[in-house]
């Protein structure tokens, strides 16, 4: 899971996005940084959980995706709120710009697919 800890002390460019983003296997996020927690009542409301947004590889027709993701492979379908649970946290797009997951992001697909929006 991505977080990102709103402290302004934790930046990681300052005058630029707020905060620090950090990755968390549990729900109870711990700031690497201040120690800002989740389980705290106060600190906690320093962090807020972001969405992943996996890499959607294009196929030959223009505007169709695989509907996989590129970096587990899994159909990007069991996030559509249409089908599933309602879920805020994971999305797949087509566009590299939009891509936040690291994985994806480490993939030939989507370093094919940024090099040549450049
Ligand atoms: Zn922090
Ligand atoms: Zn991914």
């Amino acid at each position: 899971m991505m977080w990102r800890c709103l402290n302004p002390e934790c930046a990681d460019n300052p005058g630029g996005n707020a905060g620090h983003e950090f990755d968390s296997e549990t729900l109870m996020a711990v700031c690497p940084k201040c120690g800002a927690s989740r389980a705290h009542p106060r600190t906690g409301q320093l962090l807020v959980r972001l969405a992943t947004i996996h890499f959607d590889p294009p196929t030959k027709f223009k505007g169709i995706g695989e509907n996989r993701r590129a970096c587990d492979g899994k159909s990007v379908l069991i996030d559509d709120p249409l089908k599933a649970g309602l879920d805020h946290f994971h999305g797949a797009t087509g566009d590299p710009g939009s891509v936040t997951c690291r994985e994806c992001k480490q993939t030939d697909k989507f370093k094919a697919a940024a090099a040549a929006g450049e």
